[in-house]
Protein backbone atom coordinates (compact mmCIF):
# COMPACT_ATOMS: atom_id res chain seq x y z
CA UNK A 1 0.00 0.00 0.00
CA UNK A 2 1.33 3.50 -1.06
CA UNK A 3 1.49 5.29 2.13
CA UNK A 4 3.86 7.89 1.42
CA UNK A 5 2.49 10.01 -2.03
CA UNK A 6 -0.64 11.30 -2.97
CA UNK A 7 -3.03 14.10 -1.45
CA UNK A 8 -6.72 13.63 0.38
CA UNK A 9 -7.81 16.94 -1.24
CA UNK A 10 -5.34 17.19 -4.53
CA UNK A 11 -7.26 20.42 -5.95
CA UNK A 12 -6.74 22.54 -3.10
CA UNK A 13 -3.22 21.38 -1.76
CA UNK A 14 -1.28 21.68 -4.33
CA UNK A 15 -3.00 25.09 -5.45
CA UNK A 16 -0.20 27.99 -5.24
CA UNK A 17 0.16 29.41 -1.82
CA UNK A 18 -0.90 32.65 -3.41
CA UNK A 19 -4.13 30.93 -4.18
CA UNK A 20 -4.75 29.36 -1.33
CA UNK A 21 -4.28 32.60 0.19
CA UNK A 22 -6.70 34.52 -2.28
CA UNK A 23 -9.22 31.39 -1.60
CA UNK A 24 -9.10 32.28 2.21
CA UNK A 25 -9.15 36.04 1.80
CA UNK A 26 -12.10 35.30 0.43
CA UNK A 27 -14.00 33.36 2.77
CA UNK A 28 -12.54 35.77 5.50
CA UNK A 29 -14.90 38.24 4.29
CA UNK A 30 -17.81 36.42 4.62
CA UNK A 31 -17.08 34.52 8.18
CA UNK A 32 -16.32 38.28 9.71
CA UNK A 33 -19.51 39.68 8.25
CA UNK A 34 -21.48 36.73 10.21
CA UNK A 35 -19.40 37.09 13.13
CA UNK A 36 -19.77 40.85 13.49
CA UNK A 37 -23.48 40.17 13.30
CA UNK A 38 -24.54 37.51 15.39
CA UNK A 39 -21.52 37.53 18.14
CA UNK A 40 -21.72 40.21 20.06
CA UNK A 41 -18.36 39.88 22.12
CA UNK A 42 -16.98 40.14 17.90
CA UNK A 43 -18.72 43.17 17.36
CA UNK A 44 -17.08 44.56 20.66
CA UNK A 45 -14.08 43.57 19.64
CA UNK A 46 -14.55 45.56 15.55
CA UNK A 47 -16.03 48.64 17.88
CA UNK A 48 -12.97 48.98 20.16
CA UNK A 49 -10.83 48.65 17.30
CA UNK A 50 -12.45 51.19 15.11
CA UNK A 51 -13.09 48.50 12.28
CA UNK A 52 -15.94 47.60 10.17
CA UNK A 53 -16.34 44.31 8.54
CA UNK A 54 -16.22 46.14 5.21
CA UNK A 55 -12.33 47.13 6.16
CA UNK A 56 -11.40 43.59 6.30
CA UNK A 57 -10.61 42.73 2.65
CA UNK A 58 -7.36 40.92 2.64
CA UNK A 59 -5.53 38.56 4.83
CA UNK A 60 -3.29 41.78 5.82
CA UNK A 61 -6.37 43.73 7.22
CA UNK A 62 -6.56 41.09 10.01
CA UNK A 63 -3.92 42.74 12.09
CA UNK A 64 -5.91 45.90 12.63
CA UNK A 65 -7.61 43.87 15.00
CA UNK A 66 -6.02 42.91 18.21
CA UNK A 67 -5.03 39.49 19.32
CA UNK A 68 -7.46 37.71 21.61
CA UNK A 69 -5.33 35.28 23.83
CA UNK A 70 -7.09 32.51 25.40
CA UNK A 71 -7.38 33.61 29.05
CA UNK A 72 -9.39 36.72 27.18
CA UNK A 73 -12.10 34.28 25.96
CA UNK A 74 -12.49 32.75 30.08
CA UNK A 75 -13.28 35.64 31.19
CA UNK A 76 -15.50 37.09 28.53
CA UNK A 77 -17.15 33.19 29.30
CA UNK A 78 -17.13 34.07 33.47
CA UNK A 79 -18.70 37.65 32.75
CA UNK A 80 -20.96 36.36 30.14
CA UNK A 81 -22.27 32.66 30.39
CA UNK A 82 -21.82 30.08 29.04
CA UNK A 83 -20.49 31.59 25.92
CA UNK A 84 -19.09 35.16 26.51
CA UNK A 85 -20.52 36.27 23.57
CA UNK A 86 -18.86 34.22 21.03
CA UNK A 87 -21.40 32.00 19.57
CA UNK A 88 -22.64 33.08 16.55
CA UNK A 89 -25.80 30.73 15.68
CA UNK A 90 -28.41 29.84 17.90
CA UNK A 91 -27.87 26.61 20.52
CA UNK A 92 -30.25 24.49 18.59
CA UNK A 93 -27.46 24.68 15.83
CA UNK A 94 -24.84 23.73 18.10
CA UNK A 95 -23.83 19.62 17.76
CA UNK A 96 -21.67 18.69 20.89
CA UNK A 97 -20.16 21.48 23.47
CA UNK A 98 -16.85 20.90 24.59
CA UNK A 99 -15.27 21.95 28.11
CA UNK A 100 -11.85 22.37 28.71
CA UNK A 101 -9.59 23.51 32.43
CA UNK A 102 -10.29 27.43 32.26
CA UNK A 103 -13.07 26.61 32.27
CA UNK A 104 -13.92 27.88 28.65
CA UNK A 105 -16.90 25.98 26.54
CA UNK A 106 -15.98 25.42 22.90
CA UNK A 107 -19.01 24.91 20.95
CA UNK A 108 -19.29 22.91 17.70
CA UNK A 109 -21.32 23.72 14.66
CA UNK A 110 -23.48 20.43 13.23
CA UNK A 111 -21.61 20.93 9.83
CA UNK A 112 -17.87 21.77 10.83
CA UNK A 113 -15.39 19.60 11.75
CA UNK A 114 -11.82 20.06 12.75
CA UNK A 115 -9.65 19.29 9.96
CA UNK A 116 -7.65 16.37 10.67
CA UNK A 117 -8.40 13.94 8.15
CA UNK A 118 -5.41 16.21 5.54
CA UNK A 119 -3.38 15.67 8.47
CA UNK A 120 -3.84 11.34 8.73
CA UNK A 121 -3.60 11.21 5.05
CA UNK A 122 -0.58 13.21 4.79
CA UNK A 123 0.79 10.73 7.80
CA UNK A 124 -0.01 8.08 5.78
CA UNK A 125 -3.44 6.81 7.24
CA UNK A 126 -5.54 4.79 4.93
CA UNK A 127 -8.95 3.88 4.42
CA UNK A 128 -9.19 0.77 5.52
CA UNK A 129 -6.41 1.13 8.25
CA UNK A 130 -7.89 -0.42 11.64
CA UNK A 131 -7.02 2.27 14.29
CA UNK A 132 -7.01 2.91 17.85
CA UNK A 133 -7.43 6.20 19.20
CA UNK A 134 -6.08 7.03 22.21
CA UNK A 135 -7.20 10.49 22.94
CA UNK A 136 -9.59 11.16 25.78
CA UNK A 137 -13.18 10.94 24.80
CA UNK A 138 -14.90 13.45 27.35
CA UNK A 139 -14.86 16.79 28.05
CA UNK A 140 -12.32 18.07 25.82
CA UNK A 141 -12.26 17.94 21.86
CA UNK A 142 -9.37 15.33 21.39
CA UNK A 143 -11.46 12.21 21.03
CA UNK A 144 -14.15 13.19 19.25
CA UNK A 145 -11.52 15.22 17.21
CA UNK A 146 -10.03 12.29 15.35
CA UNK A 147 -12.70 9.65 15.91
CA UNK A 148 -14.48 12.05 13.34
CA UNK A 149 -11.50 12.10 11.16
CA UNK A 150 -10.78 8.76 10.75
CA UNK A 151 -14.03 8.18 10.65
CA UNK A 152 -14.75 10.41 7.45
CA UNK A 153 -11.43 8.84 5.90
CA UNK A 154 -12.94 5.34 6.36
CA UNK A 155 -10.81 4.15 9.33
CA UNK A 156 -12.71 1.07 11.46
CA UNK A 157 -11.31 2.59 14.87
CA UNK A 158 -11.64 1.39 18.46
CA UNK A 159 -12.41 4.09 21.02
CA UNK A 160 -10.13 3.51 23.53
CA UNK A 161 -8.86 6.56 25.67
CA UNK A 162 -6.08 6.54 27.36
CA UNK A 163 -6.71 3.44 28.65
CA UNK A 164 -5.00 0.39 30.48
CA UNK A 165 -1.62 -0.57 28.43
CA UNK A 166 -2.39 -3.99 28.66
CA UNK A 167 -5.94 -3.65 27.49
CA UNK A 168 -4.16 -1.93 24.10
CA UNK A 169 -1.45 -4.47 23.65
CA UNK A 170 -4.59 -7.15 23.58
CA UNK A 171 -6.21 -4.74 20.85
CA UNK A 172 -3.68 -3.97 19.39
CA UNK A 173 -2.97 -7.55 18.41
CA UNK A 174 -6.61 -9.03 18.45
CA UNK A 175 -7.87 -6.28 15.60
CA UNK A 176 -4.17 -6.31 13.36
CA UNK A 177 -4.47 -2.19 14.08
CA UNK A 178 -2.00 -1.06 11.76
CA UNK A 179 -2.78 2.87 13.03
CA UNK A 180 -2.47 4.48 16.05
CA UNK A 181 -3.75 8.06 16.72
CA UNK A 182 -2.18 9.54 20.46
CA UNK A 183 0.88 10.77 21.79
CA UNK A 184 3.97 9.21 21.04
CA UNK A 185 5.35 8.69 24.68
CA UNK A 186 2.48 6.82 25.15
CA UNK A 187 3.00 4.41 22.50
CA UNK A 188 6.41 4.01 23.66
CA UNK A 189 4.71 3.23 27.00
CA UNK A 190 2.99 0.38 25.23
CA UNK A 191 5.62 -1.13 23.39
CA UNK A 192 7.94 -0.99 26.43
CA UNK A 193 5.55 -3.38 27.93
CA UNK A 194 4.57 -5.44 25.32
CA UNK A 195 8.45 -6.07 25.81
CA UNK A 196 8.27 -6.70 29.14
CA UNK A 197 5.43 -9.54 28.11
CA UNK A 198 7.78 -11.31 26.38
CA UNK A 199 6.61 -9.61 22.79
CA UNK A 200 8.17 -8.04 19.75
CA UNK A 201 6.12 -5.19 18.65
CA UNK A 202 7.45 -4.98 14.95
CA UNK A 203 6.65 -8.52 14.61
CA UNK A 204 3.50 -9.27 16.70
CA UNK A 205 1.82 -5.43 16.04
CA UNK A 206 1.34 -4.81 12.50
CA UNK A 207 1.03 -1.37 12.90
CA UNK A 208 2.22 0.84 9.90
CA UNK A 209 0.78 4.57 10.85
CA UNK A 210 1.25 6.47 14.31
CA UNK A 211 0.28 10.45 14.37
CA UNK A 212 0.36 12.12 17.23
CA UNK A 213 0.03 15.40 18.59
CA UNK A 214 -0.51 17.76 21.94
CA UNK A 215 3.36 17.20 22.79
CA UNK A 216 6.52 18.17 21.72
CA UNK A 217 8.01 15.29 19.51
CA UNK A 218 11.99 15.10 20.01
CA UNK A 219 13.86 13.20 17.21
CA UNK A 220 15.15 10.68 19.46
CA UNK A 221 11.32 9.82 20.90
CA UNK A 222 10.23 9.53 17.11
CA UNK A 223 13.53 7.35 16.19
CA UNK A 224 12.54 4.94 19.50
CA UNK A 225 9.08 4.26 18.78
CA UNK A 226 9.52 3.92 14.69
CA UNK A 227 12.72 1.15 15.61
CA UNK A 228 10.24 -0.42 18.09
CA UNK A 229 7.27 -1.06 16.44
CA UNK A 230 8.29 -0.56 12.52
CA UNK A 231 6.44 1.66 12.15
CA UNK A 232 6.23 5.65 10.33
CA UNK A 233 4.95 8.29 13.17
CA UNK A 234 4.04 11.32 12.15
CA UNK A 235 2.64 15.10 13.73
CA UNK A 236 0.83 17.59 13.85
CA UNK A 237 -0.16 20.88 15.64
CA UNK A 238 -3.54 22.14 16.80
CA UNK A 239 -5.54 23.10 19.58
CA UNK A 240 -8.25 22.24 21.37
CA UNK A 241 -10.26 25.61 20.09
CA UNK A 242 -9.08 25.72 16.84
CA UNK A 243 -8.87 22.01 15.77
CA UNK A 244 -5.63 21.14 12.72
CA UNK A 245 -3.57 23.71 12.01
CA UNK A 246 -0.20 21.92 10.32
CA UNK A 247 0.64 18.83 9.51
CA UNK A 248 4.14 16.61 8.46
CA UNK A 249 4.05 14.57 5.63
CA UNK A 250 6.12 11.98 4.63
CA UNK A 251 9.19 14.20 3.68
CA UNK A 252 9.27 15.71 7.40
CA UNK A 253 10.91 19.33 7.59
CA UNK A 254 8.31 21.34 10.05
CA UNK A 255 4.38 21.05 9.23
CA UNK A 256 2.50 22.26 6.26
CA UNK A 257 0.23 24.78 7.22
CA UNK A 258 -3.46 23.47 6.80
CA UNK A 259 -5.75 25.20 4.46
CA UNK A 260 -8.83 25.70 6.66
CA UNK A 261 -7.57 28.21 8.85
CA UNK A 262 -5.63 31.62 8.78
CA UNK A 263 -2.40 31.05 10.20
CA UNK A 264 -0.18 34.45 11.34
CA UNK A 265 2.88 34.18 13.64
CA UNK A 266 2.32 37.43 15.57
CA UNK A 267 4.70 39.73 18.11
CA UNK A 268 3.80 38.76 21.47
CA UNK A 269 3.80 42.05 22.42
CA UNK A 270 2.35 44.06 20.18
CA UNK A 271 0.37 41.75 18.15
CA UNK A 272 2.32 42.51 14.66
CA UNK A 273 2.43 40.06 11.93
CA UNK A 274 6.16 38.64 11.68
CA UNK A 275 7.73 37.65 8.24
CA UNK A 276 8.99 33.79 6.73
CA UNK A 277 11.02 33.04 9.83
CA UNK A 278 10.81 34.69 12.59
CA UNK A 279 9.42 33.53 16.00
CA UNK A 280 6.36 34.59 17.27
CA UNK A 281 3.13 33.90 18.42
CA UNK A 282 0.65 31.42 16.76
CA UNK A 283 -2.55 33.43 15.59
CA UNK A 284 -5.39 31.85 14.36
CA UNK A 285 -8.69 33.24 12.52
CA UNK A 286 -11.19 30.15 12.00
CA UNK A 287 -13.80 30.01 9.44
CA UNK A 288 -16.32 28.85 11.37
CA UNK A 289 -19.89 29.92 11.92
CA UNK A 290 -20.73 28.74 15.12
CA UNK A 291 -17.80 29.87 16.95
CA UNK A 292 -15.86 32.48 15.16
CA UNK A 293 -12.51 32.76 16.94
CA UNK A 294 -10.79 35.97 14.77
CA UNK A 295 -7.33 36.66 15.84
CA UNK A 296 -7.31 34.02 18.80
CA UNK A 297 -3.71 34.15 20.46
CA UNK A 298 -2.83 30.32 21.12
CA UNK A 299 0.44 31.35 23.79
CA UNK A 300 2.46 28.80 21.73
CA UNK A 301 5.73 29.73 19.53
CA UNK A 302 6.66 29.21 16.18
CA UNK A 303 7.52 30.38 12.88
CA UNK A 304 6.67 29.82 9.44
CA UNK A 305 9.44 28.62 6.94
CA UNK A 306 8.82 29.09 3.26
CA UNK A 307 10.37 26.58 0.87
CA UNK A 308 9.34 23.92 -1.66
CA UNK A 309 8.66 20.41 -0.19
CA UNK A 310 9.60 17.28 -1.96
CA UNK A 311 5.48 16.06 -1.35
CA UNK A 312 3.78 18.68 -3.57
CA UNK A 313 1.98 20.43 -1.47
CA UNK A 314 2.46 24.60 -1.68
CA UNK A 315 1.67 25.75 1.67
CA UNK A 316 4.42 26.85 4.08
CA UNK A 317 5.42 24.93 6.99
CA UNK A 318 5.15 25.56 10.57
CA UNK A 319 8.59 24.93 12.08
CA UNK A 320 7.01 22.99 15.30
CA UNK A 321 6.04 23.67 18.71
CA UNK A 322 8.87 26.22 20.25
CA UNK A 323 7.82 27.07 23.57
CA UNK A 324 5.36 29.34 25.52
CA UNK A 325 4.74 32.64 24.69
CA UNK A 326 4.92 33.53 28.80
CA UNK A 327 8.29 31.91 29.02
CA UNK A 328 9.55 35.06 26.31
CA UNK A 329 11.95 37.50 28.06
CA UNK A 330 12.95 40.17 26.02
CA UNK A 331 16.59 40.77 25.76
CA UNK A 332 18.14 44.16 23.78
CA UNK A 333 15.03 44.58 21.87
CA UNK A 334 14.82 40.61 21.24
CA UNK A 335 12.71 37.94 22.36
CA UNK A 336 14.67 35.23 23.81
CA UNK A 337 13.06 32.02 25.15
CA UNK A 338 14.89 28.85 27.27
CA UNK A 339 14.60 26.60 24.27
CA UNK A 340 16.57 28.58 21.59
CA UNK A 341 19.02 28.65 24.07
CA UNK A 342 19.11 24.82 24.73
CA UNK A 343 19.27 24.85 20.70
CA UNK A 344 22.45 27.15 20.83
CA UNK A 345 23.87 25.07 23.95
CA UNK A 346 23.04 21.40 22.65
CA UNK A 347 26.13 22.16 20.16
CA UNK A 348 28.53 21.73 22.93
CA UNK A 349 28.59 18.55 24.72
CA UNK A 350 31.97 19.81 26.31
CA UNK A 351 29.19 21.90 28.66
CA UNK A 352 27.74 20.25 31.40
CA UNK A 353 25.47 23.23 32.83
CA UNK A 354 24.62 25.86 31.92
CA UNK A 355 22.37 29.17 32.34
CA UNK A 356 21.85 32.59 30.87
CA UNK A 357 21.60 35.48 32.91
CA UNK A 358 20.14 38.85 31.99
CA UNK A 359 21.63 41.57 33.98
CA UNK A 360 21.09 45.86 33.49
CA UNK A 361 23.93 47.83 33.47
CA UNK A 362 23.63 51.89 32.49
CA UNK A 363 20.35 51.50 31.13
CA UNK A 364 21.77 48.67 28.78
CA UNK A 365 20.71 44.97 28.85
CA UNK A 366 23.70 42.43 29.33
CA UNK A 367 23.10 38.83 28.56
CA UNK A 368 25.60 36.50 30.33
CA UNK A 369 26.10 32.60 29.74
CA UNK A 370 27.92 30.64 32.81
CA UNK A 371 28.81 27.55 32.08
CA UNK A 372 30.50 24.26 33.31
CA UNK A 373 32.99 22.34 31.43
CA UNK A 374 36.09 20.27 32.28
CA UNK A 375 38.11 21.92 30.29
CA UNK A 376 37.51 26.10 30.56
CA UNK A 377 39.92 27.37 27.43
CA UNK A 378 39.34 30.22 25.20
CA UNK A 379 38.73 28.83 22.13
CA UNK A 380 35.82 26.87 23.14
CA UNK A 381 34.48 30.47 24.85
CA UNK A 382 34.90 31.80 21.72
CA UNK A 383 33.36 29.39 19.76
CA UNK A 384 30.12 29.14 22.25
CA UNK A 385 29.89 33.20 21.77
CA UNK A 386 29.23 32.90 18.21
CA UNK A 387 27.31 30.26 17.87
CA UNK A 388 24.92 31.77 20.74
CA UNK A 389 25.30 35.23 18.51
CA UNK A 390 24.21 33.41 15.47
CA UNK A 391 21.18 31.15 17.07
CA UNK A 392 20.18 34.20 19.12
CA UNK A 393 20.56 37.22 17.04
CA UNK A 394 22.31 39.26 19.99
CA UNK A 395 25.54 39.17 21.71
CA UNK A 396 26.37 37.23 24.89
CA UNK A 397 29.21 36.92 26.89
CA UNK A 398 30.44 33.53 28.04
CA UNK A 399 31.41 33.15 31.98
CA UNK A 400 33.14 30.11 33.11
CA UNK A 401 31.71 28.80 36.25
CA UNK A 402 33.43 26.36 39.09
CA UNK A 403 31.61 22.23 38.75
CA UNK A 404 28.52 21.77 40.50
CA UNK A 405 27.84 25.86 41.32
CA UNK A 406 25.13 26.21 38.87
CA UNK A 407 22.03 24.45 40.47
CA UNK A 408 20.31 21.76 37.90
CA UNK A 409 16.85 23.06 38.71
CA UNK A 410 15.49 22.99 34.76
CA UNK A 411 15.64 26.62 35.02
CA UNK A 412 17.78 28.04 31.58
CA UNK A 413 17.10 31.81 32.21
CA UNK A 414 17.36 34.05 34.98
CA UNK A 415 16.24 37.76 35.05
CA UNK A 416 17.96 39.88 37.64
CA UNK A 417 16.99 42.75 35.75
CA UNK A 418 14.58 45.08 38.19
CA UNK A 419 12.23 47.55 36.50
CA UNK A 420 11.15 50.84 38.92
ZN1 LIG B 1 5.56 18.20 2.26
Amino acid sequence: MDRTTGFLNEDLERKSWDEQRDFQARRLGEVVAHAVAHAPAIRDLFRAAGVVPGDIRSLEDLARLPVTPKARLVELQRENPPFGGLLAVPLHQVRRVFRSPGPIYDPQGFDEGWGWEEALFAAGFRRGDVCINTFGYQMTPAGMMFDDALGSLGCPLVPTGVGDREVQIEILRALGVSGFVGMASFLLQIGERAKEQGLDPAKDFGLKVAFTTAEPLPDALRASVEALFGATVRQGFGTADCGCLAYECHAKGGMHLAGRAIVEIADPETGRPLGPGEVGEVVVTLFNRAYPLIRFGTGDLSAVDHWACACGRKSPKLRGWLGRCDQLVKVKGVFLHPGTVQTAMRAFPEVTRFRALVTRAENRDVLTVRAEAAAQDNGLKARIEERLREILCIGAEVEWAAAGTIPADGKVIEDFRKWD
